[in-house]
């Protein structure tokens, strides 16, 4: 299975990347993590007309901002959206005028699925967890094709996260802070913290994505990540804009 990431920037776009977004193409469907800016290039690489499901993990704008973009892209089998509940009314607000082309009348049908925590057959198995966030955001865990994905971002170090993560093939998660940065009135992960769940939770591999923008201000500022945990944890995967991953 291909994992393509789009956007790995947290906060806000500069050089470095976007903001958040990951395409996953499964064999009848594809997935979409995240309608951060980098959902601008979905088109680059969905192709097929499978049906798409978009996952939302909250609404912080780095992480829904790319909603508005929605509408440059024909999706013959159609969207569905799938969130945590209340984000039907959520979107109501936001995916309207005057800020936007609201999903009526878009060339697509776009439905949306609102999840409450638990385990769903949507029609592929998904666990839906809180994380520890200022706002309310889900971690998922996804079952698809033989493999098992997770997807926690925007988080501190907490049980769901690594109870999404059980077995994971992949855990794709979050390094906002830089190592050694805790901030307990806002949390987010260090690299030693994602470590410590995919660790935990026997992920067989690790994709750090959602790096501050402030924080990190350059690529090569991800990539000194590795010296300081690669004994930790070999099979760690820097996120970078437009990178291809094979699970
Ligand atoms: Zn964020
Ligand atoms: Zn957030």
């Amino acid at each position: 299975m291909e994992l393509r990431l789009l956007g790995t920037n947290g906060w806000y776009d500069t050089k470095t990347g976007n903001t958040t977004c990951i395409l996953v193409e499964s064999k009848e469907y594809y997935l979409v993590l995240d309608a951060g800016n980098g959902i601008y290039k979905l088109d680059r690489y969905i192709k097929k007309p499978k049906p798409v499901y978009l996952f939302l993990s909250h609404f912080h704008l780095d992480h829904c901002a790319g909603l508005h973009i929605l509408n440059k892209f024909h999706f013959p089998e159609g969207l569905t959206i799938v969130g945590q509940e209340g984000t039907t009314a959520i979107l109501d607000t936001l995916v309207r005028q005057p800020f936007t082309i609201p999903f009526y009348d878009y060339s697509y049908p776009v439905a949306i699925t609102e999840l409450a925590e638990g385990v769903h057959d949507i029609p592929f198995r998904v666990e839906a967890r809180k994380l520890v966030h200022s706002s309310d955001c889900f971690g998922y865990r996804i079952e698809i094709d033989g493999k098992i994905i997770a997807f926690c971002t925007d988080t501190g170090i907490c049980n769901n996260a690594m109870l999404l993560a059980r077995d994971a093939d992949v855990l794709i998660t979050e390094c906002s802070l830089k190592p050694g940065q805790t901030n307990p009135l806002w949390p987010h992960l260090n690299p030693d913290d994602a470590v410590s769940i995919a660790r935990h939770s026997d992920a067989k591999k690790l994709v750090l994505i959602h790096f501050d923008a402030n924080t990190y201000r350059t690529l090569d500022e991800r990539f000194l990540i590795l010296d300081e945990v690669e004994d930790r944890f070999q099979n760690l995967i820097i996120g970078v804009d437009d990178k291809k991953i094979v699970i």
